[in-house]
């Protein structure tokens, strides 16, 4: 938590985008200001931002898709999500999509902050913050790209929310070994939104859709009754 951290904003209301870097300056951030999709992903791409700060209705584009865009790329900054009262759909398909967060506006700047601090302890201590981490991985079946966020199950290519994304890099690097829901709420959720047990396996079953050609007898996303999940596979390289 030392070195300065860098936020981009990509809200096309000036003041509030303007009030944004302002207030994140004295609270000792390095801003980027975008006031539109297209500028933000332009400036996502020159540098790297530990957090994105990004509003959904945008005039060029929908910031759902500014999203998928720098998941796509394998831009693994931080994102929360400033949405409009009553959407909560888009919300729900934000942290699909990999958000790591969200706020409904109108918000109070303290929240905000104390928001991006709490996503930054968790996303700092995450894989892609320590250094180089392996990206990819061939179980002969089963192809995993984390740069990307994508699988490949040998017969199609699926997108991984950060979630699930999450949830199979944890899987993968104890491979063999039993992984606890209560490790996987943990380490993937952290302690800001604490979900119940359920949301894991639900969460288990959309990956399990992706990795797995027959969910009904799955070969990698082992089930073990009562104490959580496994991964099982040989890595060919
Ligand atoms: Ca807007």
């Amino acid at each position: 938590m030392d070195e300065k951290k860098r936020v981009l904003v990509i809200e096309d209301e000036a003041d509030l985008r303007e009030g944004l870097k302002h207030n994140l300056e004295i609270d000792g951030f390095d801003v980027d200001l975008a006031g539109d999709g297209r500028s933000g992903l332009d400036c996502a791409g020159r540098k790297p931002h530990d957090l994105v700060l990004l509003d959904l209705m945008l005039p060029d584009m929908d910031g759902l898709d500014v999203l998928r865009q720098l998941r796509e790329r394998g831009d693994h900054a931080a994102v929360i999500i400033l949405s409009a009262r009553g959407q909560d759909h888009d919300k729900v398909a934000g942290l699909e999509y990999g958000a790591d967060d969200y706020i409904t506006k109108p918000f109070g700047l303290a929240e905000l902050t104390a928001r991006i601090r709490a996503v930054l302890r968790r996303t700092s201590g995450k894989p892609e913050a320590k250094g180089r981490r392996r990206e990819l991985y061939d179980f002969g079946d089963l192809k995993v790209d984390f740069r990307r966020f994508t699988v490949h199950n040998g017969e199609v290519e699926s997108q991984l929310s950060r979630y699930e994304a999450d949830i199979l890099r944890m899987l993968i690097d104890r491979i063999g070994e039993v992984v606890t829901r209560r490790d996987l709420l943990t380490e993937v959720w952290g302690y800001v939104h604490l979900p119940t047990t359920r949301t894991v396996d639900n969460h288990i079953a959309r990956l399990r859709k992706k990795v797995e050609i027959d969910v009904e007898h799955p070969k990698h996303v082992i089930t073990v009754h009562g104490l959580g999940y496994r991964f099982d596979g040989d890595a060919v390289a």
